[in-house]
């Protein structure tokens, strides 16, 4: 199954692919992740995304088609991948269609979590993740079960994003509705756009995907 989450920073889209990865057994590929693990290994991707990232406007889409090309041939995306944060223009969506033709794949749907903007900052600044396994927590909404102690993995150190500040939201939703939403319509036109209400609490987010889910 492929699957993409759509909806701007702050929507859900991580914390709900890791279960969907949890549950069904399908891989996450978050671009984000990718840009940041190439910024931190100081590769040539990382060294040309590290500003654009840090500015909160989009990696270039030649950069962005090619690390999603490269590891959709992968071995253990066979069983099925959730895309987060990809594809974020209508070129990237047009050559993930050609990528996956050119591999006999299809898309099966595109779930849009609807948010509004003004909840996003509060998300997106009390976010973190767990150094050691990257489960996702927030400062008020999901706080691992004993207090600085990861929940999945029993690990102690946290990490926050550089990005993950209240001035560079305001970009990062300027590209979201300039560049992103436009593929709202592209994917409902194809007949695969499904919608969960993003401003839910995360179980009952988690619920409406699974019943998306049930219905492909
Ligand atoms: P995205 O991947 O779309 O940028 P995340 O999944 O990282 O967003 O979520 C952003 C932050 O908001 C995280 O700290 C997460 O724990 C929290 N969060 C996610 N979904 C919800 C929700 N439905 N209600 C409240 N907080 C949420
Ligand atoms: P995210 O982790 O999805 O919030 O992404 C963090 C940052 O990485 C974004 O603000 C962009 O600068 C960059 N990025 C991630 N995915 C893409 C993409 N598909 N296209 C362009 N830039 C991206």
């Amino acid at each position: 199954m492929i699957l993409i989450l759509l909806g701007p920073p702050g929507a859900g889209k991580g914390t709900q692919a890791q279960r969907l990865q949890d549950k069904h057994g399908l891989i996450q590929l978050s671009t984000g992740d990718m840009l940041r693990a190439a910024v931190a290994a100081g590769t040539e991707v990382g060294l040309k995304a590290k500003a654009v990232m840090e500015r909160g406007e989009l990696v270039s889409d030649e950069i962005m088609t090619g690390i999603i090309s490269d590891r959709l041939g992968e071995p253990d995306t066979k069983n099925g991948v959730i895309l987060d944060g990809f594809p974020r223009t209508e070129a990237q969506a047009e050559a993930l269609d050609k990528m996956l033709l050119a591999k006999g794949l299809k898309l099966d749907a595109v779930i849009e979590m609807k948010t509004d903007d003004d909840i996003l900052v509060e998300r997106i600044t009390g976010r973190y993740t767990c150094a050691n396994c990257g489960a996702g927590y927030h400062d008020s909404f999901l706080k691992p079960k004993v207090e600085g102690v990861c929940d999945k993995c029993g690990g102690t150190e946290f990490t926050r994003r550089s990005d993950d500040v209240a001035e560079t939201v305001i970009s990062r939703l300027k590209a979201y509705h300039d560049q992103t939403a436009p593929l709202l319509p592209y994917y409902r036109q194809k007949g695969i756009l499904k919608q969960v209400d993003g401003m839910a609490g995360i179980d009952e987010v988690t619920r409406q995907m699974e019943d998306a889910l049930q219905a492909i």
